[in-house]
């Protein structure tokens, strides 16, 4: 796995699943939740292209709130 982007993607307070990234908290877009599961998803290139993201990395951070299910992405 690609960790570039780890860096700014730093675990919230221990003991609890919230995420910061770029130093602010992530909440749920959908319910405000702050507790989620991490995932990585691998775009391969043509998907990339297809979404018009080429100018991505080829790794994003989905964090899947616990709450609703509501996925965000980063790339
Ligand atoms: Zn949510």
């Amino acid at each position: 796995m690609g960790f570039g982007l780890v860096e700014a993607f730093n675990r919230g307070m221990e003991g609890d699943d919230g995420y910061e990234v770029a130093g602010i908290r992530v909440k749920c877009s959908h319910c405000g939740g702050e507790a989620f599961d991490e995932r990585t998803a691998q775009l391969n290139t043509a998907g990339a292209t297809l979404f018009g993201l080429d100018w991505a990395n080829k790794s994003a951070y989905v964090l899947a709130c616990k709450a609703c299910g509501h996925l965000e992405w980063f790339l």
